[in-house]
C-alpha cells in the first residue's frame, strides 16, 4: 500500500501524540481521545498537560529567549529554517491534510488547499524576516543620532481554535518565528494533531531546541492558565469574543502581556441589484458553507438590493443544495462535518431560533443523516429582521441571514449595525458603489467581487469586537517586535554642570 492509500479511510486505532518542550517529546498521564467527528471513530490520543508542564515550557521558551540562539542568529539563516520548513511540509502534504480532516471534519480537498496556504505563510515569513528592520533619524542636529531598533517581544503564547486548526497556526508560527521571539503553543484540545506535527518538522528544519514548544489540554486549563501567565510578554488569541475578554481581564491582572486577538465575526455579503447575479449568489453559497460555516470570516449576513431579493434569493438557493456535504474523506465533497457535538447543538438551536422568530426558511434547516458523524444542510433564511438573533449573533455554522435595502445608505448601516468588525464584502459593477461601501463599512478584511481571496501577505484581523492587532505579513511580524527609540551624543556633551 502507497502512503496515500494509508489516508482514504480513518486509523484501525488511534495515533497517540506526547507534547513537545524544550525540544523533547514527552508522554502525558492523562488522555483525551478525539472522535473524528465526519465519521464517530477514535482517531487521535493527545496528553491532558498540566499547569507545571506549562510552567516547564514557558521556561524552556525563556531560556531560548534569553540567550538569544534563536533571535541572534544572522536573519539569512533563519530564513534559511523558514524555506526549509516550507520543503519538508510539501512532502507531508497529504499526511498533514489527513489528521486535519480527521479531526476537524472538513473535506480532504479543502484541507490539502489549506496546506499549501500554510506552505505559503512560510515563504513569506522567511520573506518578511529579512526585510524587518528599524529606522533612523538624520534630522536631531549635529549633536544627536537617532536609531529605532524593532526587537523581539520574548516570549509568546499562541491560544489557537479548532476551525482551521494548522492554517492559522501557520498565518502566525512563521511570522513569530521572524520576529525572533520564541513560544508556547496550545492548539484546541480537539484538533491538536498537526500543530505537534509542526513541532517534528521544525525540528527536522534545524529550528533551535525551545524556540517553538506546544502543551496540549483544554482551553479553561490551560488557556486560562497562559493568559494569567506572568512569564508569557504576549498572547495571540483565536477563538470567541467571550474568551477573547477573559483574556483581556488575565492580562490585566497578571502582567500586562500585550495581545492579538482574533475573535468573532457576523460579516455582511452587500449585493447591488447591478452586480453579475450569478457571480454573487456562488460568491454568497461559498462564502456561508465554506468550512461548514464555522469560520470567522464567514458571509453570514446577506444585505440585498430589494428590487432584486427574491429572484437572489432563488438562485443562491438553488446553488445552495446543490451543495455536496459529505464524508470529508471523499475527494468530491465540498462541505463536511460540523467539528464538535457542542458547535452542531449550537446551530440547530439557532436554526429553531429563527423559524420561531419568524424568519422565512428557503432551503435547509435540518441535520444531514449519513448514518455516521455530525452534518447540517447549508441553510437560507429570508425576511430577517436586524433585531433577530439570528441576525446578531456569530452561529457559526452554514446559516444566512437575507435583509434587504433600498439606498447605499441603508446598505452600509445595516453592514455596520454590529458589535463586531471582521469581514465584508460588496458586489457591484459600479466602481462608485463598490469603493463608497468599502470605505464606510467598518471591516478588518474587504473583499468586491469575490469572497475569501487572499495571501500571507495581506494583514489579517478585525475591527471593533472582532479583535486586536493584525495577523500575517510585515504587519504580523510586526506586531511581535516592540521597538526601541537609541540616542546616540556624536562629539564632545554639552555639559550640565560647567
Ligand atoms: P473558544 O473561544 O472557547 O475556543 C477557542 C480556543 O480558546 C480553543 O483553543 C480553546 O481551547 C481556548 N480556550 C477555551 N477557554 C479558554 C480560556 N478560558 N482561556 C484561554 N483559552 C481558552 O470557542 P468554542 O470552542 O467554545 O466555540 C464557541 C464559539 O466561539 C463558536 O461558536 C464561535 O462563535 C466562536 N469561535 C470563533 C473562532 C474564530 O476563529 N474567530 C474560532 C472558534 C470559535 P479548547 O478548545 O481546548 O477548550
Amino acid at each position: 500500500m502507497d502512503q496515500l492509500n494509508n489516508f482514504l479511510s480513518p486509523p484501525a486505532a488511534p495515533r497517540d501524540f506526547g507534547f513537545f518542550v524544550d525540544g523533547k517529546w514527552q508522554s502525558g498521564h492523562d488522555f483525551f481521545v478525539r472522535h473524528s467527528p465526519g465519521h464517530g471513530v477514535a482517531v487521535t490520543r493527545t496528553a491532558k498537560c498540566s499547569v507545571d508542564d506549562l510552567n516547564a515550557a514557558v521556561a524552556a521558551a525563556r531560556r531560548a529567549f534569553e540567550d538569544r540562539r534563536w533571535s541572534g542568529l544572522p536573519v539569512g539563516s533563519r530564513a534559511s529554517v523558514l524555506l526549509r520548513v516550507a520543503e519538508i511540509l510539501r512532502t507531508r502534504r497529504d499526511e498533514l491534510a489527513y489528521w486535519e480532516t480527521l479531526e476537524n471534519g472538513k473535506p480532504i480537498a479543502q484541507a490539502r488547499g489549506e496546506i499549501d496556504h500554510c506552505i505559503a505563510c512560510f515563504e513569506v515569513g522567511a520573506g518578511a524576516a529579512r526585510l524587518l528592520h528599524g529606522d533612523s533619524f538624520n534630522s536631531l542636529g549635529d549633536g544627536l543620532f537617532g536609531m529605532v531598533l524593532r526587537e523581539p517581544i520574548g516570549v509568546v503564547g499562541l491560544i489557537t481554535p479548532w476551525n482551521f486548526p494548522f492554517l492559522i497556526l501557520c498565518e502566525r508560527v512563521p511570522f513569530i518565528l521572524a520576529s525572533g521571539c520564541t513560544m508556547v503553543v496550545k492548539p484546541s484540545e480537539v484538533t491538536s494533531a498537526t500543530t505537534l506535527i509542526l513541532a517534528e518538522v521544525l525540528a527536522e528544519a534545524g529550528l533551535p531546541d525551545g524556540v517553538y514548544n506546544v502543551i496540549t489540554g483544554s482551553g479553561r486549563t490551560i488557556g486560562q492558565a497562559m493568559s494569567e501567565h506572568p512569564d508569557i510578554d504576549m498572547l495571540s488569541f483565536t477563538g470567541s469574543t467571550a474568551v477573547g475578554r477573559s483574556c483581556v481581564h488575565a492580562a490585566a491582572d497578571s502582567n500586562f502581556k500585550k495581545l492579538g486577538l482574533e475573535l468573532g465575526g457576523k460579516n455582511p455579503i452587500i449585493v447591488f441589484a447591478d452586480s453579475d447575479l450569478e457571480d454573487a449568489a456562488d460568491g454568497a453559497a461559498f462564502g456561508i458553507s465554506f468550512n461548514t460555516g464555522q469560520c470567522c470570516v464567514s458571509s453570514s449576513r446577506l444585505i440585498v438590493e430589494r428590487s432584486v431579493a427574491r429572484e437572489f434569493e432563488a438562485l443562491l438557493a438553488e446553488k445552495m443544495k446543490r451543495i455536496r456535504v459529505g464524508d470529508p474523506l471523499d475527494e468530491t465533497t465540498q462541505v463536511g462535518a460540523i467539528t464538535t457535538e457542542a458547535q452542531n447543538t449550537t446551530i440547530l438551536d439557532y436554526i429553531a431560533k429563527g423559524k420561531t422568530e419568524g424568519a422565512e426558511l428557503v432551503t435547509g434547516g435540518t441535520a444531514i443523516d449519513l448514518g455516521r458523524g455530525q452534518y447540517i444542510a447549508p441553510t437560507l433564511f429570508s425576511g430577517v429582521s436586524r433585531e433577530m438573533a439570528i441576525a446578531r449573533d456569530e452561529i457559526f455554522g452554514p446559516v444566512l441571514c437575507s435583509m434587504t435595502f433600498d439606498t447605499v445608505e441603508q446598505a452600509v448601516e445595516l453592514a455596520n449595525d454590529t458589535v463586531y468588525g471582521l469581514a465584508a464584502s460588496v458586489w457591484t459593477k459600479n466602481i462608485d458603489k463598490a469603493l463608497t461601501v468599502t470605505r464606510r463599512v467598518r471591516a478588518g478584511r474587504f473583499w468586491v467581487n469575490t469572497m475569501m481571496a487572499g495571501g500571507p501577505e495581506m494583514p489579517l484581523g478585525g475591527f471593533k469586537q472582532s479583535g486586536w492587532g493584525r495577523e500575517a505579513g510585515m504587519y504580523g511580524v510586526e506586531e511581535y517586535t516592540q521597538v526601541k527609540s537609541v540616542h546616540v551624543e556624536i562629539g564632545k556633551r554639552t555639559h550640565w554642570i560647567s
